[in-house]
């Protein structure tokens, strides 16, 4: 899940990184703590604020009350704020962009770099990045070459604590993704983080009480790996769940997701994973892996029959199905006229085929 920047900001700052000064409003009535000038910022969970208004600077007291009252009846991207963030402004000399975020190609981490950050990033080309790894990485050296990218040798220790800061947040905090845009050098030569978007891995929900923010985990065990990949998958327990994406992956297939339905799967959390697993653009093709326990194959089954006649545009499903009441499932798919594969290898081939051909 993706945190508000103001969520986003508050763990950077108790894992030591500099943030700007800020307060939360969350009515048109609250009033900043900041004397002026001041930055009134949206809390909304996505980015390009800038670009669309949603970040207002306010030099004094009479424009203060419009510009809150805009910002909070501005909707940006189909979403409208329940809070603002308040800031004082910064003198900004430079803007730059950092992140640090899982690389599952690498199965490490990575640390992407631009000299030039702020509201015009997606228009760079050729980012600077380094593996960093996720035991003891090199961070004097990630320092030194960071400062050098930037060309700010004078600020290479504190590059370097920013780097070991971030290393640490990201492994404490479960995060798939913290990106500071910008990472601002003010005309006094501090480097603070000027905006922050931390995406946090849901699947690690269970062992974060404290995850108490605007959003929700979701409930599922349902996580995109690569939403441009050539087949879903679904499977009960984590272990099956794993194996089975790991087995697509060497019959040559890209996995979109990987979903864990659990021992308490029934007709309307498949139903919803199958209504997630339609929005990917390129998966032509859906393995299901279900050895029945606790979950029984036959619900499964109504399940899969149910999605196939509420959901036309469902692609071909390759299904293999064991365990507690498996001749009722049987039975159920026959009859809807669905066919299964005795084993996952045999699902996989034939979803490849079809995929190829
Ligand atoms: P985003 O567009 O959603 O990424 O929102 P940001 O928080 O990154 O803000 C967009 C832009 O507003 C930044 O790149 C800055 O140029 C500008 N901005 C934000 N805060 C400040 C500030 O304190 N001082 C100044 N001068 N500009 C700011
Ligand atoms: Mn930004």
């Amino acid at each position: 899940m993706n945190l508000l920047e103001h969520e986003s900001k508050a763990i950077l700052k108790s894992a030591g990184i500099s943030t700007p000064k800020g307060t939360l409003l969350t009515s048109t009535e609250d009033t900043p703590t900041q004397s002026f000038p001041i930055v009134l910022k949206s809390q909304v969970p996505t980015g390009g604020r800038g670009k669309a208004g949603g970040v207002i600077v306010v030099d004094s007291e009479a424009t203060l009350r419009p510009a809150i009252k805009k910002l909070f009846e501005l909707t940006i991207k189909d979403f409208r704020p329940s809070s603002l963030l308040a800031e004082e402004k910064l003198s900004i000399a430079r803007e730059l962009y950092l992140s640090l975020l899982v690389d599952r190609k690498t199965a490490s981490l990575k640390l992407i770099a631009h000299t030039n950050g702020g509201v015009e990033v997606e228009e760079n080309k050729e980012f600077a990045s380094w593996l960093v790894e996720y035991v003891r990485p090199d961070f004097d050296m990630l320092g030194q070459e960071l400062a050098n990218y930037y060309d700010l040798q004078e600020h290479a220790f504190e590059l370097q604590d920013l780097i070991q800061n971030l290393h640490t947040c990201l492994k404490k905090n479960d995060a798939l993704l913290i990106e500071i845009n910008p990472l601002i050098i003010t005309e006094d030569n501090q480097l603070i983080a000027g905006d922050c978007k931390i995406t946090l891995d849901d699947a690690a929900a269970f062992r974060h009480p404290e995850w108490q923010f605007e959003t929700k985990p979701t409930e599922t065990n349902f996580v995109t790996i690569d939403p441009q990949g050539n087949v879903a998958t679904i499977a009960n327990g984590a272990g099956l769940a794993m194996a089975t994406v790991d087995a697509a992956y060497d019959a040559g297939l890209i996995p979109a997701n990987f979903l864990d339905i659990g021992g308490g799967a029934n007709t309307e959390s498949l139903l919803k994973a199958f209504h997630k697993i339609i929005k990917y653009p390129n998966v032509q093709a859906i393995i299901i892996n279900v050895f029945a326990g606790i979950t029984q194959a036959d619900e499964v089954a109504r399940a899969i029959i149910a999605a196939n006649e509420q959901i036309p545009q469902l692609p071909p499903l390759f299904i293999r199905l064991a365990g507690t009441n498996y001749e009722a499932a049987r039975l159920l798919l026959d009859t809807a006229n669905i066919p299964l594969k005795s084993t996952l290898k045999e699902c996989l081939s034939a979803a490849k085929e079809a995929i190829d051909a």
